[in-house]
């Protein structure tokens, strides 16, 4: 990669462990030459790891004396990670990730990523046991994604967080593939960059980033571009793994992604 850049990352105003000036120093220190912090948006019925209203202002604001005063080092943009069960965030951002994080069954949002027991609990509760349903619950809102009008489409494939190695589903078995690839498909019609997302690696020791490289390949095929991103919550995991997921994505059909400028999109060959 000539240029190092991630747009997925979370600060103290949410649920990461590190303030955004923390942040933008490590992504200095590490080369970076573009950095977008995505505080996640309120989400109103959940908000242990969102920011709230007040929170949100504050955000914006301090990304605002970051870019001043870092912007002779670094090119920095003020982003928000908004869940697709999420109100209109206020803003103003420069970009919005559109990410899905619950399944609503039976009028309860299920989370998706809380935790490997959490997951399995409520397919068992919820889906008597058939991860397979529960998956293609999940994909079939992920399909719906444009209706939030997100720039990026988060870790598309997030249900499978705890199922390495295959523990939990067979992620090859069509009663998982069929409903994932209808939601690529549906996507891509509108929306077509993804990011690679290697936040999972870092924190639940995942050998592989989102998308699994099976979905990679047919996002190529689709015609969806991508852009590199670590999902950030601390200064250690900015830019992890960043190479392999690139020799992934090369792997996969892929020459260049995407890197977002304040002037909009530009391409670099990974
Ligand atoms: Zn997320
Ligand atoms: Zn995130």
């Amino acid at each position: 990669m000539r240029v190092l850049s991630n747009y997925h990352a979370h600060s103290t105003f949410c649920d990461g462990s590190d303030t955004p000036e923390a942040m933008v120093e490590a992504a200095i220190e590490k080369g970076f030459s573009l950095f977008g912090l995505s505080g996640h948006a309120y989400m109103g019925f959940d908000t242990e790891w969102c920011m709230t209203p007040a929170g949100e202002q504050a955000f914006i604001s301090e990304m605002g004396r970051l870019k001043k005063t870092y912007g002779d080092r670094i090119t920095l943009l003020t982003g928000v990670e908004r869940d697709y069960y999420a109100p209109e965030p206020k803003g103003p951002y420069d970009y919005v990730i559109g990410s899905v994080h619950y399944i609503k069954k039976d009028g309860r949002y299920l989370s998706v990523d809380e935790s490997a027991q959490a997951q399995t609990e409520a397919v068992r509760r919820y889906y008597g046991g058939d991860f397979y349903a529960y998956t293609r619950d999940y994909f079939n809102t992920v399909a719906d994604i444009a209706k939030i009008r997100p720039d990026i489409i988060g870790h598309f494939d997030l249900v499978a967080k705890f199922n390495e190695g295959g523990v939990l589903f067979d992620e090859e078995d069509p009663r998982y593939l069929s409903p994932a690839l209808e939601a690529l498909r549906a996507v891509t019609e509108t929306h077509t960059l993804f990011e690679i997302n290697t936040g999972a690696m870092y924190r639940y020791g995942r050998s592989a980033p989102y998308p699994s490289p099976t979905l990679l390949k047919a996002l190529k095929e689709y015609g969806g571009d991508i852009i590199l991103s670590s999902d950030s919550h601390d200064t250690a995991s900015i830019g992890y793994k960043f190479r392999e997921a690139a020799e992934l994505a090369k792997s996969c059909g892929f020459q260049y992604a995407k890197i977002l400028l304040p002037s909009g999109l530009a391409e670099c060959k990974l």
